[in-house]
């Protein structure tokens, strides 16, 4: 069945928002098993758990937890994988009304088959996400609901991003994670476009430039200088680089004894629009982010490792 075009729940701001996130939400399925599976093989795993995930909602949460009012708009199916995609940021206080639930489409999916020596095979089937379209956007637009900072990935179609950058009256940010065929514009709109090392790289191919052979110093600039305003490449361990009008600069990690990764990226983005949208400026944004993401990777999980609002934070190497 197709979603009905009238099915937006969103009638306007019920309170104002700092951040407005708008992506992808899912549910990862994740079983433990003693190796991967081959090819038509049926093996028993050893431990199931299903949690939330998808890096809308992940980003959502750390900017909750950042300290920021949330709105999060994506979209669920009407299913039993719906509230459990949601119920962080529920819990988190996150405004869902302008979540959409489409009828005959399942809610965001990942399977993950997770072996004892941590490698793993993903498959991640987009279900609700795949459906927000252009109009979508426009409706929540119309009724003022791209509050604040507003916050985009790559997980939901590129024609819905795009509408969002183009619509949005304030501040935008791009996570272009993953990569996803973007019009020049988006990413010329983004303040900042936050990347990784490979993300950064695509990026610049969309804009018309060559990164082969270039370092990821000469990546951000060249990004700056095809229009990008900001900047904040992120290179794990090793921190960030954060790039604007007045130059380049590395923002340390934090010497963490990390336990899962997982989830850093998001944590990081989220908690930088947070602080973005408090006023502060790219520098103390990012810095703070690299605590956030740092607190997250002491814990295993996505969602689950992300710092309560107000936790302590472990500290920058100096
Ligand atoms: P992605 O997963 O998107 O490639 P990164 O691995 O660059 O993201 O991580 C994002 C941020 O999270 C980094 O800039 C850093 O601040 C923090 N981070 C990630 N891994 C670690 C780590 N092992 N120790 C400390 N901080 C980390």
């Amino acid at each position: 069945m197709h979603p009905s075009p009238s099915d937006s729940p969103f009638l306007g701001p019920a309170r104002p928002v700092d951040v407005t996130v708008v992506g992808s939400t899912n549910v990862d399925v994740t079983a433990t098993v003693p190796r991967l599976p081959g090819r038509g093989e049926t093996l028993l795993g050893t431990s199931l758990l299903s949690s939330p995930g998808g890096k809308g909602a992940n980003q959502a949460l750390a900017a909750s937890r950042g300290g920021a009012s949330v709105r999060f708009v994506g979209a669920v199916g009407n299913d039993d994988a719906a509230p459990t995609a949601l119920s962080h940021l529920q819990a988190d206080g996150v405004d869902l009304s302008a979540v959409l639930t489409r009828e005959g489409v399942p809610t965001g999916t990942a399977l993950i088959w997770v072996e004892d020596s941590a490698e793993n095979s993903i498959v991640v089937v987009p279900g609700a996400n795949g459906s927000i379209t252009a109009q979508d956007v426009d409706r929540v637009a119309e009724r003022g609901g791209l509050e604040g900072v507003v916050l985009l990935q790559g997980e939901i179609p590129a024609e819905a991003v795009t509408r969002v950058a183009e619509r949005a009256p304030g501040r935008v940010v791009v996570n272009l994670a993953p990569v996803i065929e973007v019009p020049p514009r988006v990413l010329t709109a983004a303040d900042p476009l936050i990347v990784n090392e490979h993300e950064g790289a695509e990026a610049l191919r969309i804009l018309g430039g060559d990164p082969k052979g270039a370092s990821e110093e000469e990546v951000v600039v060249a990004l700056l200088a095809a229009g990008v305003p900001s900047v904040v490449m992120t290179l794990g361990a090793r921190g960030a680089l954060v790039a604007d009008d007045s130059g380049v600069r590395a923002t340390p990690a934090a010497r963490v004894r990390a336990v899962d990764t997982t989830g850093a990226g998001d944590a990081f983005v989220g908690a930088a629009a947070a602080r973005l949208a408090e006023g502060a400026d790219l520098g103390a944004a990012a810095s703070y982010a690299a605590r956030f993401a740092a607190g997250a990777v002491l814990r295993a999980g996505t969602q689950s490792s992300y710092p309560l609002r107000g936790a302590e934070l472990p500290e920058l190497i100096a």
